[in-house]
């Protein structure tokens, strides 16, 4: 088995880490970094760029730049609602309700969108470790659905990983804590992301792992606070301007970027200037939009957002029946736990100094490649027993729903169902499997529904079909039914309404895998014509400079290289081996002639 590498996907940024000697280290990306946007840009021309260049591009060409897309996955259209609103590029129901993403005239799954954060992520490994990467651990925030789970797992498939485990995100957080301190402790992880929300409660000692109870919140991020300062600023800017700058998606993606830096501002200092010069312009000219936030003020607007994050660790306090004095340490991860009023609030809520020596944007990673590290048997495994975040049941009569296996079981987990009929020869039986907590089946997400065939005819009633659900340690949901007349099993596959099935990951995973190499050769294309160009510049300065020590027949032939060289580069069609072969042909003159040059000097 190659190195497993942890990836921590996040809505906002992505973090990759491997173990080194039993210490885990984070890859530093091509660009030098330690994160990489979740950002997908693609340019007019059909060339695709993930990461710091794709972020750069957001506010000029905010339609054909792909961020948030993890408040996408997994998840119908009218689900990802909210997420949607906060986008500016075109998001459209697919034929079964999924979301897709149309950009660059196609439409893309989250999925793929997702996997092309993952392969520049695999690519920057590759690049880092100086060795080939196809394992991998992925973490998930601990309130994604299975749906949420599967699609993750999708997006690493067609990357060209082999995701070995869905971790979620705050059990990561943990065992970076039980690599470092290994002290038994009940330990409180507050998770609050670009995108998610996340508290976990966890007993942990050198060889467990122990959730007790895990609460969040799939729609509630770092993205929804500056959106409150988008609100403000569109405001302010009304009621001086009476402008509504709404509709302009250049001009809501200039204050999305502005208010998210005024955020990240006022968490060092107590206000900032929001200066905006020419963000719209009318028949009185230009307007500018100019406006002071203070602490206090951003405090008060983002202030029921802080709460809710509160409330559900009170109610998580409440399901693992601890008391808040009773969590010996609380370690806080993902950018906006940095803010002041947002750690003021949880200190006093449990009653005690946070944890800080954590970076918050890297510890979720480390324990993904911890994780990682004890697969590959290189370090002492620890025991995880993760919970289910939601109940897992069936829908029966009158749209109710039935919880098999109630949330904050430990996984894996498993429970029987016995199923019959309810008319004579009734030769099929129809099972619809959801997760949630309302009793409502309309409320709750449906996971898919499946039909048990050929059942042995019978009287009504008779038939015993023993329908099994499974949460595996992934939290993926796998059904099995056996019919106990006919002793008949079969290994029932949810079909997803929303998911890809396994023809469409493998077509997709080629065409990601296709075009990954398209990029390789365009980049390694583009390197090429470069070296070109620099052998011409070189050889253009050589003829100056020597031309009067040249034979004419030389200078003749050197002309002719150049013309030739020219000629190439603005060909579109020159490929590899042409330029290859050029670029040779270029040098070996160049030494030639300097060869030359050098020996007439020599016998002068
Ligand atoms: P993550 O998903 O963990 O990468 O967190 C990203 C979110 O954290 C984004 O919404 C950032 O704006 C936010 N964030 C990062 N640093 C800070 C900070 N110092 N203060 C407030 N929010 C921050």
């Amino acid at each position: 088995m190659g190195r497993i590498i942890g990836i921590d996907l996040g809505t906002t940024n992505s973090v990759c880490a491997y173990m080194d000697r039993n210490e885990p280290k984070i890859v530093i990306n091509e660009e030098g970094g330690r994160i990489t946007p979740s950002v997908v840009g693609f340019t007019k021309v059909g060339e695709r760029f993930v990461g710091d260049i794709a972020k750069r591009q957001m506010l000029i060409n905010p339609e054909a730049t792909i961020h948030s897309v993890k408040r996408l996955m997994g998840r119908t259209f009218r689900e990802a609602r909210e997420g949607i609103r906060l986008v500016d590029y075109r998001v459209t129901a697919g034929p079964g309700g999924e979301c897709l993403v149309d950009v660059a005239g196609r439409s893309y799954t989250p999925q793929e969108v997702s996997a092309m954060i993952l392969q520049k992520i695999k690519k920057s490994a590759e690049d880092f470790l100086g060795e080939a990467v196809t394992e991998a651990v992925i973490t998930v925030p601990a309130y994604f659905t299975d749906r949420q789970r599967q699609a993750t797992r999708d997006a690493g498939t067609i990357a060209g990983l082999n995701v070995l485990r869905i971790i979620n995100e705050p059990t990561a957080a943990a065992l970076a804590y039980v690599h470092e301190r290994g002290r038994a402790s009940t330990i409180a992880v507050y998770d609050w992301g670009g995108g998610t929300f996340d508290i976990s409660l966890l007993d942990v000692d050198r060889d467990v792992a122990e959730v007790r109870a895990t609460r969040g919140n799939n729609a509630l991020g770092g993205a929804d606070i500056d959106d409150r300062i988008v609100e403000w600023l569109i405001d302010r800017f009304r009621s001086e301007h009476t402008i509504d700058v709404r509709e302009d998606k250049i001009v809501m993606q200039r204050l999305r970027d502005a208010a998210e830096r005024a955020k990240l501002e006022l968490s060092a200092a107590p206000s900032t200037e929001v200066h905006l010069p020419f963000l719209v312009s009318d028949q009185h000219g230009p307007r500018h939009l100019q406006a002071t936030l203070t602490r206090a003020a951003f405090e008060a607007l983002a202030e029921p957002l802080f709460q809710k994050t509160i409330e559900e660790c009170r109610k998580v306090l409440a399901d693992a029946k601890i008391d808040p004095r009773d969590i010996d340490e609380v370690i806080m991860v993902g950018g906006s736990s940095r803010i002041p009023r947002v750690q003021q609030l949880v200190r006093e809520l449990f009653g005690k100094a946070l944890n800080k020596t954590f970076n918050p944007d890297e510890v979720v990673a480390i324990g993904a490649a911890i994780q990682g590290g004890m697969l590959e048997g290189e370090i002492k495994s620890v025991t995880l027993l993760d919970v289910t975040n939601f109940s897992l049941g069936i829908e029966i009569q009158g749209r109710r729903f039935a919880p098999l296996i109630p949330k904050n079981t430990t996984i894996p987990a498993q429970k029987s169902q016995l199923v019959s009929t309810v008319v004579d020869n009734q030769r099929t039986v129809k099972i619809h499997v959801l997760q949630g907590e309302s009793l409502d089946a309309r409320e709750n997400v449906s996971l898919g529904e499946f039909e048990l065939q050929d059942i042995q005819p019978g009287p009504r009633g008779v038939p015993r079909i023993t329908v099994r659900f499974a949460i595996d340690a992934n939290g993926i949901v796998n059904v099995s039914a056996k019919d106990q007349r006919s002793g008949v099993e079969h290994e029932i596959s949810i079909d997803a309404p929303h998911g890809m099935s396994r023809v469409e990951l493998e077509r997709a995973r080629d065409e990601a895998s296709q075009q990954a190499r398209v990029e390789e050769e365009s980049k390694e294309l583009k390197k090429l014509r470069q070296e070109v160009e620099q052998e011409l510049v070189k050889l253009e300065t050589f003829l100056r400079d020597r031309r009067g020590l040249l034979p004419k027949q030389d200078i003749f032939e050197l002309e002719q290289a150049l013309k030739r060289g020219r000629m190439a580069l603005v060909k579109a069609s020159a490929d590899m081996k042409n330029l290859q072969s050029l670029l040779g042909y270029l040098q070996r003159f160049h030494a030639h002639l300097a060869e030359k040059v050098r020996q007439q000097a020599r016998t002068h």
